[in-house]
């Protein structure tokens, strides 16, 4: 065993490095959940996630996975037989089609190559073909976090109201929410679907689902079978502060204190900061000359990059030399990728010269694992992050 000093380097894209002050809040004794000192977190964090969603709507805050929250989704608005269009974006897209056919969903999954969002035409063409409107939901994965590539969820909303196809529009933002802009009400979202561990900056074990109305009337009316994640009956208990069960008290805590963290830096400023790392990032693989997984221009993730090894090298080997070197953790490739793409996070608590000592493990690690690469990469991403245009870097020079 290597011993290792200073702090580890968790760069995958979640669960993401927990600030200090988030541990902090958390580290607290457990308190009454149904008593009014905990009324008043309970209110404040539905108010905060509301905030953050930047819905006037209830966000239901589960004490689950994101995959409990996709679950819920599905539960509450759907029946077993009900038709719904999915977008094979990468493996999100992949697990939740899963999900919908253990439900016995009736899905019309439009295929994908996992370098490109959804592919917004074939969507278009689905339901306008549709006429008699037996589509009824349309669930998309805002920031693909297997392929770092985004699908915006307003393009998906314009398109139902051109048609005027009242199908409900679910969006996974697990990955996107605290770190890509979303806007739950103005974008017209009926269902949107988060976690803890990404972008809220949080450690794995809370899930939310923000609603519509019109996502509520269609659970009224839903006769599926559902208890724990039945949004109604939470709802009726949050009306005083708590919960129809145990709620995940502390990570509660750290919540209200994350939101607090996003609100002092100011919601605009932490999309701009996500931005102008992922920008640095590729500025740097363009020099070391290899290739981003995702291949659509401007639908590069602000959160993370998937970066592809070239043939005849393994993503994993690389990403163990750097773990063993410099004790870095990178994210992996998962499923039809695996091998072929590692995953840099630059998602939730990160600041500049975090995402500089990464890049260096990042070309280290490249050299170490030889595979071929032009140096430089992270000189370019200083430039980045130095306000300057690393093409006019050799004439400063
Ligand atoms: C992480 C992630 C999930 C799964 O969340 P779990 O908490 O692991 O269940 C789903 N979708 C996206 C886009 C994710 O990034």
């Amino acid at each position: 065993m290597t011993v290792h000093t200073g702090r580890h380097f968790l760069q995958i894209p979640g669960p993401t490095n927990v600030p200090d002050r988030v541990l902090r809040a958390m580290d607290m004794p457990t308190m009454d959940h149904r008593g009014a000192e905990f009324a008043e977190i309970g209110f404040a964090v539905m108010s905060a996630m509301q905030r953050v969603f930047r819905t006037k709507q209830p966000v239901i805050i589960y004490p689950s996975s994101g995959t409990g929250a996709w679950e819920a989704a599905i539960v509450n608005t759907l029946q077993p037989g009900d038709k719904v269009l999915m977008c094979e974006t990468g493996q999100f897209a992949v697990l939740w089609h899963g999900i919908a056919d253990k439900f016995k969903l009736d899905v019309d999954f439009i295929p994908g190559d996992w370098r490109h969002g959804a592919d917004l035409e074939q969507i278009e063409a689905r339901l306008a073909a549709d006429k008699a409107h037996k589509i009824k939901a349309v669930c998309m994965v805002h920031n693909e976090t297997s392929t770092a590539c985004v699908t915006y969820p307003l393009n998906v909303r314009k398109i139902l109201d051109t048609l005027k196809h009242p199908a409900l529009l679910m969006v996974d933002t697990i990955s996107g929410l605290g770190s890509l802009e979303y806007e739950h009400d103005a974008w017209g979202i009926d269902v949107s679907i988060a976690g803890s561990q990404k972008g809220l900056m949080l450690p794995p074990g809370l899930g939310f689902n923000a609603v519509s109305e019109k996502a509520l009337a269609v659970a009224k009316a839903n006769p599926g079978m559902r208890s724990y994640w039945d949004w109604q009956e939470v709802i009726n208990i949050n009306k005083a502060g708590t919960w129809p069960y145990t709620p995940a008290t502390n990570l509660l805590f750290g919540l209200r204190e994350a939101v607090k963290m996003l609100e002092e830096e100011g919601l605009e400023n932490v999309f701009a900061r996500h931005k102008r790392h992922s920008e640095a990032t590729r500025a740097a693989i363009k020099v070391w000359g290899l290739e981003t997984q995702c291949q659509e221009q401007g639908a590069h993730s602000p959160a993370l990059t998937a970066v592809r090894v070239p043939d005849g090298h393994d993503a994993d080997h690389f990403r163990k030399v750097v773990l063993d070197n410099f004790d870095m953790s990178l994210g992996t490739g998962l499923n039809k990728v695996k091998g072929k793409v590692f995953r840099i996070g630059h998602i939730g608590h990160f600041n500049d010269l975090m995402l500089m000592g990464t890049l260096s493990g990042v070309e280290m690690g490249l050299d170490l694992a030889k595979v071929p690469h032009r140096g430089g990469g992270v000189l370019a991403a200083m430039d980045i992050l130095k306000g300057r245009d690393p093409s006019q870097a050799s004439k400063v020079a």
